[in-house]
């Protein structure tokens, strides 16, 4: 632009600063009429001399219609060049564009930054957008952060993912440590011993180490919807993330065996879909359909424990897995069975175990992780204290545990190993499992 005006061009960006005012005479009827058509053509002409404002009102004009047919394409073009030579306007106009994903796809956090920043400027009404789309992200951040497992401090490039216990998660609640855009990149914002500000590597309160994760990463609480319907639903949602360090439930052969029964009854579906377009009576095509419901949610939930033990969230793709409420058994499942072949009905008994043991691989991880988060809250603490049930099962469970026991022992510096010998015997070691669990609750 510089060489161009010294290079024997002065007039061009005089010319250029006529035309945008003259585009906004039109625009708002200063001095002439009102003419949309003709404002967008003295900015076009303006656009081509360089003109920046002109820019920006020409992407505005493509963005509602007004005097040019309307071309999102060409205003997010318009704009974006205004805005990167950061025009408060155009910054305004594109961030309310970011906020309802007309033109652009929806971006909030990019909404927000852009209506922070045309705020600085002091484009007038900015702040309150600001604040308004800002109110929007932050009671949604909560609402993930809750529905979230609390087991890993995750932050992505744009915000708190997860938190990794009960109080990181009130602190990130009540923003006493923040997400920030540092420097070095996305971290958290708490405070050191002497309350000053600190960049946080670690959860103050637990120790776990801030982890950075793309910022669309799926969680399993997301798949299921902010509030999960079933506590079978939020029991699995937070213990999915531990699942994914754990290399040994995602053993090749279950997926194989997974895999195969699932394309078995993807199979059998079509087979049943196929059979019944050929029925009359309404009966026989109401069984079958029964029959066909309860497939498919079978399969579903195969391919969610699949999905689940690979990480590979793309196996759903297509499926509605949350529509999935629950079947009951129709009659007609036991005549289906029987209809399998040796060999599927083999596989299918052995996946249906994979499923299971699965499942309760979950619960367990869950309820460790939920004792881990409930130890660490002084409030649930009290609680427990005050419910003889709870008190009396942790008392069990040390009881039971010889190291816990001795453990315990060693801190109350009181060796009571006799009285628990004499005490114990007869009791079983271990205690029966729970036995609800997410995937075979269509089975038996
Ligand atoms: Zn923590």
């Amino acid at each position: 632009m510089v060489s161009e005006k010294n290079s024997g061009m002065p007039d061009n960006e005089e010319e250029a600063d006529k035309l945008y005012k003259l585009g906004l005479d039109y625009l708002y009827g200063t001095n002439v009429p009102k003419d949309y058509a003709k404002a967008a053509e003295c900015f076009r002409e303006a656009c081509r001399m360089g003109s920046l404002p002109a820019r920006r009102e020409l992407g505005i004009l493509y963005a509602s219609g007004k005097g040019v047919q309307t071309d999102m394409e060409k205003a997010v073009r318009y704009l974006g060049e205004a805005a990167d030579s950061l025009d408060p306007s155009a910054l305004y106009h594109l961030g309310l564009m970011y906020e309802v994903g007309t033109g652009v796809p929806k971006d909030m956090q990019k909404a927000v930054r852009m209506l922070a920043y045309a705020a600085e400027m002091g484009f007038p009404g900015a702040d309150i957008d600001a604040e308004r789309v800002d109110a929007i992200l932050t009671e949604q951040r909560n609402k993930n952060l809750r529905a979230r497992p609390l087991l890993r401090l995750e932050i992505s490039d744009v915000d708190v993912e997860a938190a990794c216990c009960k109080p990181m998660l009130d602190s990130l609640l009540e923003q006493s440590i923040v997400f920030i855009d540092s420097y070095k990149g996305p971290a958290l914002l708490g405070e050191d011993k002497d309350g000053m500000d600190a960049v946080l590597d670690s959860c103050p309160f637990c120790g776990a180490p801030v982890r950075i994760v793309p910022r669309d990463k799926k969680y399993r609480a997301d798949r299921f919807g902010p509030s999960p319907g079933t506590p079978g639903n939020l029991l699995i949602s937070v213990a999915h993330p531990l699942l994914m360090e754990d290399g040994a439930i995602g053993a090749e052969d279950s997926a194989r065996i997974l895999r195969t029964v699932i394309e078995n009854k993807m199979r059998d579906i079509s087979d049943l879909e196929k059979a019944k377009a050929r029925y009359r009576k309404p009966e026989k095509i109401e069984k079958t359909d029964a029959l066909i419901n309860y497939l498919r949610a079978d399969m579903l939930s195969y391919l969610t424990v699949l999905a689940d033990m690979t990480d590979d969230e793309t196996i759903l793709d297509g499926f509605d897995v949350d529509s999935q409420g629950d079947v009951e058994c129709p009659d007609d499942y036991q005549d289906y069975l029987k209809s399998l072949s040796v060999e599927d009905a083999e596989l299918e008994s052995k996946a249906d175990e994979i499923r299971t043991e699965y499942c309760n691989e979950i619960l367990d991880e869950n309820y460790q992780s939920i004792g881990i988060s409930a130890l660490l809250s002084p409030e649930m603490m009290e609680y427990i204290l005050q419910d003889p049930y709870i008190l009396g099962v942790i008392g069990d469970a040390i009881f039971n545990d010889d190291d816990l026991y001795d453990k315990f022992c060693g801190i109350l510096e009181t060796k009571k190993k006799g009285k628990k010998k004499g005490k114990k015997g007869g009791k079983g070691s271990k205690k029966g499992k729970g036995s609800s669990k997410k995937g075979s609750k269509n089975k038996k």
